[in-house]
């Protein structure tokens, strides 16, 4: 079930335990400002998730909300995670879900990195 962006952060969401230590994750890069770790549900061979440390429930949450040197922060991590993956020569694809029309699910904002083939075409669904 997609989320209801404008509700307030939920301390208890999944990620948010993931940052805590409460769930194990399979991590893969973390700075002082972001956590990277390989998506449950893989989408292709390479899926990983970087969440922001701060508790921002979405994308607009994140960009209304925060301060310019955490939104750099975190745009620095996402390329040091695709630059650290190796992606950086062969390419990848960027998503973000936002609130119920884009279908985010955990109300904690994460960027999606596929990686590891050629995509044609937006990812409808
Ligand atoms: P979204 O629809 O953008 O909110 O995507 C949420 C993503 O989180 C999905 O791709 C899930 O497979 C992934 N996910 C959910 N729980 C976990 C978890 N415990 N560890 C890693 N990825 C997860």
């Amino acid at each position: 079930m997609p989320i209801d962006p404008k509700l307030p952060y939920d301390e208890n969401n999944i990620f948010a335990k993931i940052l805590r230590g409460e769930l194990p994750c399979q991590k893969v890069y973390e700075d002082e400002h972001a956590l990277a770790f390989n998506d449950i549900r893989p989408q292709a061979p390479v899926h990983v998730l970087v969440i922001p440390k701060g508790a921002y429930v979405s994308w607009d949450d994140f960009t209304a909300k925060a301060s310019d040197a955490e939104i750099a922060n975190f745009m620095r991590a996402v390329g040091n995670v695709t630059r650290q993956l190796e992606l950086d020569g062969p390419g990848y694809r960027l998503m973000v879900n936002m609130g119920g029309a884009g279908h985010q699910e955990v109300p904690h904002l994460h960027v999606h990195i596929f990686g590891g083939r050629q995509f044609f075409q937006m990812i409808a669904d």
